[in-house]
């Protein structure tokens, strides 16, 4: 096991931090953490149970430059087989949900109208207007879509069933049926995971307050784009942490849409066996959807091991029964060169190998 990684500093060390509260796991497995059940074992799995234990989980781990990895719902990623090496921080716990009042919040709306609606429930006078729906960053996206359905709230219909969290959703700048998550955010909540705060491992007084980047402001954000958010590796927020988000939310839900996305995705196969969801991002370059390069070059239902292109979708890769990560790159690999052969078109993996 590296240095790095030794449990044995670095769980006294989390255990001995006034501000740490949470689960601290040895030797855990990896696999039933994802959707597509594929991966070996994190040396430390570590589950912050509050914001601030989460910070203090990230500050230790900087402190002590141990490498790790935020892991949200599992959705989109495909682990090692083996050994881990870096610690998995799981921010699941953080899962809450609120409404808040335009009225209370500290930052600048964008196309939000200021008559403010509190508890779901229109202030009298005000005209059906914005809410801001706020969700901890391992809140299921899916739970918070269902929660504006409940409240009859619109805004999060398209994301009816997506499987992940909320800082996922955000991370990977989610895009369901033409809507993306940056469409409907106005805030996320962060701070520096990795080399942030200028050069200083740990940069953020104490007691703590987050930064906030703010989307929905009039001048709005420039790091979004088809797939791509300022926490991805290349952005100005690369390697920090998601702690949450707001969206702009307002009366009215629209539930035939959210069922009819709901039914979509079944209808689809989504849900028919474990996968990470689109294997490869759409190419406007190719004009065609990655699923159907993938069709035309002949390789749907092909096999590697336990992993299989779906017969009934050629841009997901599914778990047959003992697929192992090895299984999903050569199959991944077997695409794209298919593809480019084909086509020109050198296919962009949307899944992340850890
Ligand atoms: C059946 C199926 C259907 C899908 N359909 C769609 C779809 O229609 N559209 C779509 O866009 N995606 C889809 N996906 C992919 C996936 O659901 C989304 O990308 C989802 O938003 C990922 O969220 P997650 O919490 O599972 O992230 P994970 O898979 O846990 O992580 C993905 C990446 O985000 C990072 N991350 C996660 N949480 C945080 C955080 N709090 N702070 C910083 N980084 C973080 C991780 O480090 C990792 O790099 C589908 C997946 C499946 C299995």
């Amino acid at each position: 096991m590296s240095a790095a990684i030794d449990r044995e500093i670095l769980t006294p060390a989390l255990r001995s931090d006034p501000y740490f509260t949470g689960g601290i796991f040895p030797d855990a497995p990896l696999a039933p953490r994802t959707t597509i059940r594929i991966g070996g074992t994190a040396a430390l799995l570590v589950e912050p149970d509050t914001v601030t234990a989460l910070e203090a989980c990230v500050r230790v781990l900087r402190a002590l430059e141990a490498p790790f990895f935020i892991l949200g719902g599992g959705s989109n990623i495909v682990f090692p087989d083996g050994p881990l090496d870096r610690v998995v921080v799981s921010v699941s716990a953080l899962s809450a949900i609120s409404l808040e009042s335009a009225a209370n919040t500290a930052v600048p709306y964008g196309s939000m109208p200021d008559k403010a609606i509190t508890n779901g429930t229109a202030a009298d006078g005000a005209a059906p207007g914005a809410m801001v729906l706020h969700c901890g960053a391992g809140c299921p996206t899916d739970e918070a879509a269902d929660f504006c359905l409940a409240h009859n709230l619109a805004g999060l219909e398209s994301f009816t069933a997506i499987p992940g969290t909320i800082g996922g959703a955000v991370y990977m700048n989610a895009r369901c049926y033409d809507h993306q998550i940056s469409d409907v955010l106005e805030w996320v909540d962060h701070f520096p995971g990795v080399g942030g705060g200028g050069g200083s491992p740990n940069p953020l007084p104490r007691p703590w307050a987050p930064l906030r980047l703010c989307v929905g402001n009039p001048s709005g954000h420039s790091g979004w784009s088809y797939k791509k958010s300022p926490f991805q590796p290349s952005g100005s927020c690369g390697g920090d942490v998601i702690l949450g988000a707001a969206f702009r939310v307002r009366v009215g839900a629209d539930p035939e849409r959210a069922a009819w996305c709901r039914a979509d995705r079944e209808a689809r196969g989504h849900f028919r066996l474990p996968s990470a969801g689109s294997v490869f991002k759409n190419s406007r370059l190719a004009g065609k959807p990655s699923g159907q390069l993938v069709d035309q070059a002949g390789l749907k239902g092909a096999v590697s091991g336990g992993a299989q292109i779906a017969p009934w979708h050629g841009n997901i890769i599914v778990n047959t029964g003992g697929a192992t990560a090895a299984d999903v790159r050569a199959l991944v690999a077997l695409a794209k060169e298919a593809v480019r052969k084909n086509t020109g078109v050198t296919l962009e993996e949307e899944i992340v190998f850890v």
